[in-house]
């Protein structure tokens, strides 16, 4: 292998770039050449390109988001799309291709596999940890820690104030980080697309923790479910508290990446070009239990994300 192309797709996430420097240093240190591909899979079929050295990543690790730029690319669902995309890939002599994204983007770099032969190596960068063959996704640990530092001076002014703060953070199917950010931060109630609630239940909660003397309560709900503002509305009608709804929004995507999503995301950046520098591909790279693993591209995209009842019961326990 002497040339790997590099792309980033689909949601930015904290991580990327630590993840970006990987892939060139160790790449560069292995005698392969790095290309860079700018706004994903809409780059590759636009012919956005760039050589990449060593000194353009240094100094990134530190910084959310991702210096490729992502995009998200209607094209690349029709086969014509594909075909362009593989076509600035040879023009390049680009063998191996390394994608650093979320579900939709392994199906892309699926595709480029099974239609056309491109040997590709996925990375997990998405905050949503939605991905069912990996522990943790690159970028999940970087938010949940902008989530709570988030609720943590809602909490401060609800409290003040005796309200019932309702908070809305990401995760359309997958709840994790409402669930994680939830048992971060005390919450009386989390409520995720991947289980009922029932409002009533969670006013009596808020009503018992009145009554034993606590002056602020925190609920925190998975935009998957519906608003902050809607379950605020919802739950008006039940307790007599003043409640106020906020959506952190995509303040949590961005920011500083916490030390487990740079060094997670420099671990899979040296596998993904391991795997492609010895003629491997058609794999994405993921992390369990603190090792770093490998797998089929085809198997882990059709593996459905199971939910960590375990960590829910934990809440449950640790809530009154
Ligand atoms: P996130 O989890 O952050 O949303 P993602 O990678 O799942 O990230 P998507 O918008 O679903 O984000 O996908 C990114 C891009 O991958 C799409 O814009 C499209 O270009 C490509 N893609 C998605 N699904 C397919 C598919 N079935 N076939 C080919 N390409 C796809």
């Amino acid at each position: 292998m002497k040339r790997i192309g590099l792309l980033t797709s689909g949601g930015d996430a904290p991580g990327m770039n630590a993840a970006i420097r990987a892939v060139v240093r160790s790449a560069i240190n292995s005698g392969i050449e790095v290309y860079g591909v700018r706004r994903g899979y809409a780059g590759l079929i636009e012919d956005d390109v760039i050589k990449m050295d060593e000194m353009s990543v240094s100094g990134i690790s530190a910084r959310g988001g991702t210096i490729l730029r992502t995009a998200r690319c209607l094209e690349m669902l029709e086969k014509e799309g594909r075909e362009k995309a593989v076509a600035t890939l040879r023009k390049y002599g680009i063998e191996g291709l390394v994608v650093i994204g979320g579900d939709g983007s392994f199906h892309g770099a699926k595709c480029l596999t099974e239609e056309f032969g491109i040997l590709t190596v996925g990375i997990p960068g998405t905050i949503d940890n939605d991905l069912e063959y990996t522990d943790f996704t690159l970028g999940f640990d970087s938010a949940v820690n902008t989530c709570i530092n988030a609720i943590g001076n809602l909490q401060d002014t609800m409290l003040s104030h005796e309200r019932v703060c309702v908070v809305e953070v990401m995760g359309r199917r997958c709840g994790d980080i409402a669930l994680y950010a939830g048992i971060a931060t005390g919450a009386d109630a989390v409520v995720l697309p991947e289980k009922p609630y029932d409002i009533k239940e969670i006013a009596s909660r808020i009503e018992t923790t009145r009554k034993l003397g606590k002056f602020v309560n925190t609920v925190i709900v998975a935009e998957g479910c519906m608003s902050g503002e809607e379950f605020a509305k919802k739950l008006k009608e039940f307790v007599p508290y003043d409640i106020r709804s906020t959506c952190i929004g995509h303040i949590q995507r961005g920011g500083t990446p916490t030390m487990a999503d740079r060094v997670l995301g420099a671990r899979l950046g040296v596998r993904a070009v391991e795997l492609l520098g010895s003629g491997v591909g058609n794999r994405v790279i993921g992390i369990r239990k603190n090792e770093i693993v490998d797998m089929d591209i085809i198997e882990a995209v059709s593996m459905k994300k199971t939910f960590d009842t375990t960590l829910y019961n934990t809440l449950q326990m640790i809530t009154m």
